[in-house]
């Protein structure tokens, strides 16, 4: 493999953590070489062709909010606003499948004191719960701070609050989802609206950034997995990538991206927090051609259930992708049974009749870090007390559950340690102007 005698930030990890330390980088000049042992870049959120249906999909439907700051901020680096569509006014339909009760939720404004804009059968003092978990003790569950039923629990707080935290409202930290709500749904309705990649992950997060950061001179090493960091006191001397060594020269340093299991395989005695639960996504191909597929109601891309299986469902084209957050039962299942199960509750949604269409069951077993408040008591920050050595991913220390936003921004984190500037984001360096997002229209 190649050296370079200018000084290089070798980052191990093409996910968006990754990603986003190497565009930070290489906005401040530095040359980023990214290795990622997968073929493709992205990690967790990536779109692939699949055969079966003859359609792109994603590893698993993401909603993204327009809260998340740090998610728009790297977009607008990477020259990609366009790329996700915003769904405005804000609004969140349910869809009950034990009864074929619907409701949408609409935040912003007095909302709370509309009927029609709430969830049915709550008042607007129920709403008051939410700011305990803003409160919360460290140690506490999000089912410590909230009440343990009635209609608001049931029909958001549950279905929000495992799909967030991909766990049990149990086992899973209030103080994490308290920061969700405290960026979105407390900030008003401009914050909360949600955010989809129509075109596919790969296509709004990943491909983009990756040609921004090749044009910029920063590299990345597909099929490239880093087996071994070479450490010399406090400093990396070289990595051990696919085998090879690659010395880490005086002047070059490390972004270690890689998910918490690996990064503690690679630095023994690493604090991190254990693998969680498995993530399921089924995609169904609906029709034989996109301009055939089916609606959803009032026409929106994506449908919250409750009272089946199915946790949400993404209508992209004729594809109709639901998703099961906590599901490692499921998982567990083989993927015609996974298929069975979730086709009842897509085509109960969808008022669909019919045996299961072609299908791709997507089971992505370690989906994020388990975010009990005893395992995110482990979270490390970005600087571990190695000198050239800092650390990115959704399970490092940023304050928030393992999002798409934590992993940009702990990689803008780990990106600002190295250049000396901890904390500075790409829009408050004043790289880039104010973002704009097309808007898909008032619906
Ligand atoms: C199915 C699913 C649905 C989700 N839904 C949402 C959602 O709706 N909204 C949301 O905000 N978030 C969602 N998430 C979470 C979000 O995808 C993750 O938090 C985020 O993508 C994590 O990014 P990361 O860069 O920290 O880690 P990763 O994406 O895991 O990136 C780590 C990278 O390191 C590479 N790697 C691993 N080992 C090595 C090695 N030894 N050498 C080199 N490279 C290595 C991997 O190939 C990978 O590309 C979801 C996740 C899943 C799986």
């Amino acid at each position: 493999m190649k050296t370079h005698s200018a000084p290089t930030v070798h980052i191990v990890g093409a996910g968006l953590a990754g990603l986003s330390a190497a565009v930070r980088l290489t906005a401040a000049r530095r040359r980023a070489v990214l290795y990622d042992g997968a073929p493709q870049a992205g990690g967790r959120a990536r779109s692939f062709f699949d055969s079966t249906l003859g359609r792109t999909v994603d590893n698993g439907s993401h909603l993204a909010l327009s809260g998340n700051r740090s998610l728009l901020s790297y977009l607008e680096a990477i020259g990609a606003r366009g790329s996700l569509t915003e769904l405005r006014p804000a609004a969140f339909p349910f869809l009950d499948l034990r009864n074929g009760e619907r409701w949408t939720l609409r935040p912003g404004g007095l909302w709370l004191f509309d009927k029609a804009r709430r969830v049915p059968g709550s008042r607007p003092a129920d709403y008051l719960s939410a700011l305990r978990t803003l409160l919360a003790a460290p140690s506490a569950s999000i089912a410590d701070a909230l009440p343990p039923s009635g209609p608001l629990h049931e029909r958001l707080w549950h279905p929000l609050g495992v799909s967030v935290m991909n766990g049990a409202l149990d086992r899973s930290s209030a103080r994490l989802f308290g920061a969700v709500l405290r960026e979105t749904l407390l900030r008003g309705e401009a914050a909360c609206r949600p955010l989809f990649a129509e075109r596919g992950l790969s296509a709004a997060l990943v491909d983009p950034a990756v040609s921004w950061l090749e044009r910029n001179g920063s590299t990345l090493r597909l099929g490239s997995r880093v087996d071994g960091l070479e450490r010399d006191g406090d400093r990396i001397t070289a990595l051990s990538v696919s085998g090879m060594r690659v010395p880490v020269g005086p002047a070059d340093s490390v972004v270690l991206a890689a998910p918490a299991w690996i990064s503690s395989r690679l630095l023994p005695g690493l604090p991190a927090p254990a693998a969680g639960r498995a993530i399921v996504n089924a995609h169904f191909r609906l029709a034989e051609s996109p301009s055939d597929a089916p609606l959803l109601p009032g026409g929106l891309p994506f449908l919250g259930l409750v009272g089946g299986t199915a946790e949400w469902l993404f209508l992209r084209g004729d594809v109709a992708s639901v998703t099961v957050s906590d599901a490692d039962a499921l998982a567990d299942r083989p993927a015609e049974a996974v298929a069975a199960r979730l086709w009842t509750d897509v085509a109960s949604a969808l008022n669909l009749d019919g045996p299961v269409p072609p299908v791709r069951i997507v089971k992505e077993k370690r989906a994020t870090p388990d975010q009990a408040p005893a395992e995110m008591a482990k979270r490390p920050g970005s600087r571990i007390g190695l000198e050239n050595l800092v650390l990115a991913g959704d399970w490092t220390e940023t304050g928030l559950p393992a999002t798409l936003e934590a992993a940009i921004r702990s990689g803008e984190r780990a990106a600002g340690a190295l250049l000396g500037a901890r904390g500075t984001t790409f829009s408050r360096l004043g790289l880039f102007p104010a973002f704009t997002l097309p808007r898909r229209g008032p619906i």
